[in-house]
């Protein structure tokens, strides 16, 4: 952390912000400047609380060096996250998470995982519990969304992924996910990412609408800080002035979080764009941006979707885009999973 002076801070008064943070028990380091002087405060093992020092007589800012989360931080650990899921892996590769925004029946998700296995996709994402904008959408089967996920699973060896929306779901969620998805609504539902924490299940955690990343790593900090370390970012789009796609994709995000964090990152394009036919390109993008998966909105029949048909592929589309994603990955020397 670093307290800058103001431009006619005295020497009494940075004398005094110097002891004020001896007593605090850190270790004042004055940086004397052409126009402020700048002292840093080193030794904390922890987060300092800023509002000690901001009010001092003479102190301008104080700023912060590190970031407040520590274990999701680059730094944190040698080389990147990576992890078992399912009969597949997620991080140091690129890997397709595919399915329809809700489960509708166990015919359809069924049909849904054979063609997904069949083409190597090895994680079928479908909501039992869908957290919908009108209370009179279609809000999702419920348990029994999440029993047919699980036949799809027995039938065809596929990894679910599927969101718990409250702490009272995540026991039957967890029975049946591989990895638990967090949407973007709940993104800042601290008690459902500390009960989610506690399930060891890889977390899919999506990035809520108008988060900032240090909130969004702060989120992940509750599911580490609880003692679960298979994290996954999912940028599913942010809440801009643009208004031709339903959120402005953010993929400058990828190389931020890369940059900022050792966690997988996922990229949801079919969120972002809200529309099937922005959603190749921006996914061939995400794959060249560097992000180690995506998760696309697939159904058979979109325009029979009981949620979110606008954005879904149909199967045709899908493999379309498959066999793109194959050239761009192989151009870049990514496996593709
Ligand atoms: C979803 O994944 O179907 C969904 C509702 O996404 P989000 O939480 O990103 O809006
Ligand atoms: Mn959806």
């Amino acid at each position: 952390m670093l307290v800058v002076m103001n431009a006619q801070a005295t020497a009494a008064q940075i004398e005094g912000v110097a002891q004020r943070i001896c007593e605090l028990g850190f270790v004042p380091q004055v940086i004397p400047g052409q126009t402020c002087t700048a002292i840093g405060v080193t030794g904390n093992k922890g987060p300092i609380d800023r509002s000690r020092l901001l009010r001092l007589p003479g102190v301008e800012q104080v700023v912060r060096v590190t970031g407040p989360y520590k274990r999701v931080a680059r730094a944190a650990r040698p080389g990147r996250s990576s992890f078992p899921v399912a009969s597949t892996h997620i991080g140091g590769g690129f890997t397709l998470i595919a399915g329809p925004c809700a489960v509708e029946s166990a015919r359809t998700i069924l049909e849904t995982a054979r063609f997904l296995t069949e083409r190597g996709v090895r994680l079928l994402r479908g909501g039992a519990y869908k957290p919908r904008t009108s209370p009179y959408s279609f809000q999702g089967l419920g348990s029994e969304g999440l029993a047919c996920l699980a036949k799809a699973r027995e039938e065809t060896g596929i990894g679910i992924v599927t969101e718990a929306l409250d702490v009272e779901n995540v026991a039957r969620v967890e029975e049946v996910a591989d990895i638990i998805q967090v949407g973007s609504r709940s993104m800042q539902n601290y008690p459902l990412l500390r009960r989610i924490a506690q399930t060891r299940k890889p977390v899919l955690l999506k990035r809520g609408i108008a988060a900032t990343v240090e909130e969004w790593l702060m989120a992940a900090e509750y599911l580490m800080s609880d003692g679960n370390q298979q994290v996954i970012l999912c940028e599913r789009g942010v809440r801009s002035f643009g208004d031709y796609t339903r959120y402005v994709l953010d993929l400058a995000i990828v190389p931020v979080l890369k940059h900022l964090t050792h966690l997988p990152v996922v990229v949801d394009p079919s969120h972002a764009t809200g529309d099937a036919r922005y959603v190749p390109s921006m996914a061939l993008a995400a794959l060249a941006a560097g992000a180690d998966g995506l998760l696309i909105e697939l159904h058979r029949n979109p325009s029979q979707a009981l949620s979110d048909g606008a954005q879904a592929l149909d199967f045709d589309e899908f493999v379309e885009l498959h066999a793109k994603m194959k050239s761009v990955a192989a151009a870049l020397d990514v496996e593709l999973r």
